[in-house]
């Protein structure tokens, strides 16, 4: 039997694009090895799975062609998800930057995507791995298949092929690189991977040993905007929001800059305070875990009163607290990370419908594409726009 559509992954993009495509009458079969659905969704946002934000634009992803991914989020908004989600009366609520989370489980995003597929006929098979694909050239003249996937439960024939296999983040939840070969044996581009949205590991001089305080900071690295959320320490490194952002920007042997007091002007306040006969450590500390200021301040630094502090202490003190660098050995890798970075070209790649342009027939959506977005429910809303794209299209 020869369907329509065959698409190999049933994550986020695979299960709404076979939705999508179902829905406007197109045979569809999903292959997924995982035995277990939506394992990936299920531990997404801490059980409750950030499954989009209230403001997404291009700006929220990184992509060698930062505009790629435009037209499909324009044309699958995240009012059009939120639109499913009331519909199936599934609680939401909004948390900081605009992210949207489940009240309750993110089991229900997972039941979402499952009965649309039921609804609208997509066959959506798991444990079923697929090994290779050939592509059937001649058979395009004549309609017939033009794709055979080689599986572990025999082949399937199909006339389109979506290629919905994601990233190498979480190995140990069925993520392979069977994605980036297939693209690879189709002549598409490779734009270098790597783990993204992942804790970032320290060389012991300048690892602080802090596990588990956490606060507020700015961080920037040479090439990326600077994300203010929380910083986490580490017994390796650090974490926390903001670093996983950060993480995404930095690139191996470039300095990360954190400022421990962001938004405020520590230089004039300290200025201003002359009159004051506290000794700057426990000034600072005031603001800052009284430990992490220890870290920070030598000694004879942080014993001074304020008071007698001279313009170069000043200096000393704002560089140590407001600009911090730190020279990361490397990230925490695929284990850790939250997303992969880098994928599928896109110079190749239609960014109407996701498809290839070496390849008719060929499409590929979701986080095998290089479009990767930021933490707070981009990468979700990427699955669901460019898997809406393609499955409008196959
Ligand atoms: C811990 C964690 C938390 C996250 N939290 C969030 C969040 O809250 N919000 C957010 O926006 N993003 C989050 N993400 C990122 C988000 O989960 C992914 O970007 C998104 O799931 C990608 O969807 P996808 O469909 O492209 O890939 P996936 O969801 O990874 O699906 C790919 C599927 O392909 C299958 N597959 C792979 N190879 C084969 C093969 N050869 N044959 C058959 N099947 C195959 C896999 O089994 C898998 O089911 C999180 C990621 C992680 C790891």
């Amino acid at each position: 039997m020869t369907h329509d559509v065959c698409i190999i992954g049933g994550g986020a993009a695979g299960l709404f694009c076979a939705a999508t495509a179902a829905r406007r009458g197109r045979k569809v079969v999903v292959l997924d090895h995982a035995t277990t659905p939506g394992r990936k969704i299920l531990i997404s946002g801490g059980g409750r799975c950030n499954f989009s934000n209230r403001r997404v634009s291009a700006e929220n992803y990184q992509s060698q062609n930062p505009h790629f991914c435009r037209s499909a989020l324009a044309r699958f908004t995240p009012d059009d998800f939120l639109a499913l989600v009331e519909a199936r009366g599934i609680a939401y609520e909004e948390r900081r930057h605009g992210q949207l989370f489940c009240v309750d489980s993110a089991k229900q995003i997972v039941a979402l995507l499952l009965d649309a597929c039921r609804d609208a006929g997509a066959d959506v098979r798991w444990g079923v791995r697929v090994n290779a694909v050939a592509h059937e050239d001649r058979f395009a003249v004549a309609h017939e298949d033009r794709f055979a996937g080689a599986t572990s439960s025999g082949e399937v024939l199909a006339n389109r092929l979506v290629i919905a296999t994601g990233g190498l983040p979480v190995p140990a939840i069925s993520a392979t690189d069977f994605g980036l070969r297939l693209a690879r044996q189709f002549g598409h581009g490779l734009v270098e991977t790597a783990p993204a949205l992942a804790p970032l590991l320290l060389p012991a001089n300048e690892r602080l040993d802090l596990p588990g305080i956490a606060v507020d900071a700015a961080i920037s690295t040479d090439a990326g905007p600077v994300f203010r959320e929380n910083l986490l320490f580490t017994h390796g490194g650090i974490s926390g929001p903001s670093v996983l952002q950060a993480s995404s920007y930095w690139r191996p042997g470039q300095a990360i800059r954190v400022d421990l007091l962001p938004g405020r002007d520590l230089a004039a306040e300290l200025a201003a305070a002359r009159g004051n006969k506290s000794q700057l450590g426990n000034v600072l500390g005031e603001f800052l875990p009284k430990r992490l200021v220890k870290a920070r301040l030598p000694e004879t630094l942080a014993a001074r009163p304020v008071a007698q502090l001279g313009k170069a202490d000043i200096a000393a003190a704002v560089s140590a607290i407001k600009d911090w660098h730190l020279h990361p050995d490397a990230t925490d890798g695929w284990l850790k990370a939250e997303v992969m970075r880098g994928g599928v070209d896109t110079a190749d790649l239609s960014s109407q419908t996701l498809e290839s342009r070496r390849v008719k027939g060929l499409h590929f959506i979701g986080e095998v594409v290089d479009v990767t977005g930021w933490l707070g429910g981009y990468n979700f809303q990427w699955a669901w726009a460019s898997g809406f794209a393609a499955g409008n299209a196959v």
